[in-house]
């Protein structure tokens, strides 16, 4: 017999609707003031993820009413080509943010390229000066995925003062800047990762779950308080080739208030969260310049 689900759905593809929809009337009052957000995302080579990934966001770009570049460059294309192409970008008015699509091709120094780009076009949050402004709690932009998980937190009213949050992995752009938003908020915070030696005491611990790990499974029911909040960021993909998270779903849902699915659950809040990054530097560009 099977125990009846406790646990409601964060539907991340409802919320980046609204979150969408609310860009959306941002940029078209942007644009009646004579200034329209833009985005130029930079692929190298022909990753065929990575080719996916970028079209998709420039289709939530052009779907919000954003200007978008996609400039493709062959995988030969050199460092000091690269780095050229973002410094025009950081010198181009009609250009807001900036993002180069990662992995770049191994000759590339992914860290020279991202510290190139101007911490004020800075919209995925990797430039170690967004990282820093994060770390210190100064304004700057926030890593759209764990931006994304803190929107979803945010949108069930989910009061993290005095809460005890578990982030499982340490990456720069999912770990370590979610558990800076986490702290932000006064959450007591833990950081797991690959050398923790017994990540079930740790979980078991948590009002708050947040999988970043990139394995199937990692998270399963015994691992979970009743009632905690579980957000599965992990994508990987399950025997039969579909997308599924880090988090045993079906399992976890049982013990859980609340649970991000995979697929519709953090992945749709990730691109969101580049448009509203994109749309905020373009507000921000238009103050300066009196527009708004
Ligand atoms: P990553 O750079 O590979 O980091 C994975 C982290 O997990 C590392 O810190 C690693 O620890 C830790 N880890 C590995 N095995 C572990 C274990 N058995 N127990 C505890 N921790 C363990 O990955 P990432 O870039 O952060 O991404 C994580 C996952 O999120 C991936 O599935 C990725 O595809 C997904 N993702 C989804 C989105 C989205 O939009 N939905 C966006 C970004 C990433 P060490 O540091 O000790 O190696």
């Amino acid at each position: 017999m099977t125990a009846t689900p406790t646990a409601k759905n964060i539907d991340g593809n409802a919320l980046a609707a609204q979150l969408r929809s609310d860009v959306a009337r941002r940029t078209q009052a942007l644009k009646s003031r004579g200034l329209t957000p833009g985005l130029a995302v930079v692929l190298v080579g022909d990753n065929p993820a990575s080719q996916v990934y970028v079209r998709n966001k420039v289709k939530a770009c052009t779907e919000a009413g954003l200007h978008s570049v996609l400039e493709k460059y062959d995988a030969s294309m050199t460092e000091g080509d690269l780095l050229a192409r973002v410094d025009a970008l950081n010198n181009d008015p009609a250009i807001h943010g900036i993002l180069v699509q990662l992995p770049l091709p191994t000759h590339i120094d992914a860290n020279k390229v991202i510290e190139s780009i101007a911490p004020a076009k800075d919209v995925d949050g990797f430039h170690i000066a967004s990282a820093g402004a994060l770390m210190v709690g100064q304004p700057g932009f926030w890593p759209c995925t764990p931006y994304g998980c803190m929107k979803m937190l945010e949108s069930i009213g989910y009061e993290l003062r005095g809460k005890h949050a578990v982030v499982i992995g340490r990456s720069n752009i999912v770990g370590k800047p979610m558990a800076m938003m986490l702290l932000q908020k006064n959450a007591t915070v833990t950081i797991c990762h690959s050398a923790t030696p017994d990540l079930q005491a740790m979980t078991l611990q948590a009002d708050v779950i947040v999988a970043a790990v990139g394995k199937r499974n990692v998270l399963t029911a015994n691992m979970v308080k009743p009632g905690a909040v579980v957000i599965d960021v992990g994508m990987n993909r399950n025997d039969e080739g579909k997308l599924c998270g880090d988090v045993d779903f079906e399992g976890v849902r049982q013990v859980a208030s609340y649970i991000t699915p995979v697929p519709g659950g953090v992945g749709p809040m990730t691109i969101t969260m580049l448009l509203v990054n994109t749309l905020e530097s373009a507000e921000r560009d238009g103050a300066l310049r009196g527009l708004v």
